[in-house]
């Protein structure tokens, strides 16, 4: 399942949508839509190597703007940031997916740790490790149920400041996984020492890998370090059976990606956490 052309199309109708709406414009609506809760989260999973269980999910925000439709996040997070209100909608999507994991718990369903995306900018702030504990608290899920993605340059940006962010983190229980790895510059030395718990392989890796005149030898590499360094690795945006064969064969013990399931609406995504994943 070759993908490109819809999603060349989507994104471009989302950004007209963007280009549309002048900058103030966008910035006032934004303000307007942290203040009427107008952010929804999707849940995309992961699915084991072997036999497609879901083992974990990704939450991923859509902002639900009242007449431009669905907007994605590349659209509007750099804006957040530069508005200095990444930390409300971080907040938000913390918040929403322990409220989201409480009640798939209590409605029985067999819950799989969740991974909420942190900016850089929310990384370095000093009251992240504060707020993370006591959104865990208000909702009684455990550390061992939320995992943070943050992207490699995020993490390098001042390294002795992210190995006491990591320091607390770990403190608190709570695991962190390299997003986008292999796209920055993080050295081996650096990994190990900030004790990152999870690679997630780039895209444009995974996308590469898929035999014929593409080059596995990238995937190849992360993942023989990755098992090395006892880390946690997961495959991101794979999209054909031929990518999967490939890290499988390697030995990627966890994927994401279209090939098994899109990013889907929480009520979608308990299902698929009840009954498994069709097909
Ligand atoms: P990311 O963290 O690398 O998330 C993966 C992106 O790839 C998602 O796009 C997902 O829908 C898409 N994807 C998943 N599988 C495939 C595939 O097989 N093929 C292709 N072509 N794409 C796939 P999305 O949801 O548009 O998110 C884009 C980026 O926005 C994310 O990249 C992340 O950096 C950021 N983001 C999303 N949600 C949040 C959030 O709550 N907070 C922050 N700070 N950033 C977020
Ligand atoms: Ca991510
Ligand atoms: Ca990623
Ligand atoms: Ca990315």
């Amino acid at each position: 399942r070759r993908l490109g052309e819809h999603d060349a199309i989507q994104c471009y109708t989302e950004q007209m949508k963007v280009d549309a709406m002048s900058r103030l414009s966008m910035e006032s609506a934004l303000r307007e839509a942290i203040d009427k809760d107008q952010f929804v989260l999707v849940y995309q999973p992961k699915v084991d190597a072997d036999r497609g269980r879901i083992v974990g999910g990704e939450a991923l925000v859509r902002w639900h703007h009242p007449t431009e439709g669905v907007i994605g996040p590349v659209a509007f997070i750099p804006l957040l940031e530069e508005m200095g209100l990444i930390g409300h909608l971080g907040q938000w999507v913390l918040n929403q997916a322990c409220d989201d994991l409480s009640r798939w718990r209590a409605a029985g369903v067999p819950v799989v740790p969740i991974a909420v995306n942190l900016s850089a900018i929310q990384f370095g702030r000093q009251d992240l490790l504060d707020s993370i504990r006591d959104t865990l608290d208000a909702h009684e899920v455990g550390a061992d149920m939320i995992e943070l993605e943050v992207t490699e340059s995020a993490l390098m940006r001042d390294t002795h400041a992210t190995a006491e962010v990591l320091h607390g983190l770990h403190g608190l229980g709570l695991s962190l996984a390299v997003d986008d790895f292999g796209t920055g510059y993080s050295s081996l030395a650096y990994l190990k020492r900030f004790a990152v718990d999870t690679l997630k392989i780039d895209r444009s890796f995974v996308q590469d890998c898929d035999g014929g005149n593409h080059d596995p030898a990238i995937v190849r590499a992360i993942i023989a370090m990755a098992r090395s360094l006892g880390m946690g690795l997961v495959a991101e945006g794979v999209e054909t059976e031929a990518q999967a064969r490939v890290l499988q064969a390697h030995g990627c013990p966890v994927m994401q990606g279209y090939l098994f399931a899109r990013p889907m609406s929480e009520v979608d995504f308990r299902t698929a956490l009840r009954d498994g994943l069709p097909g």
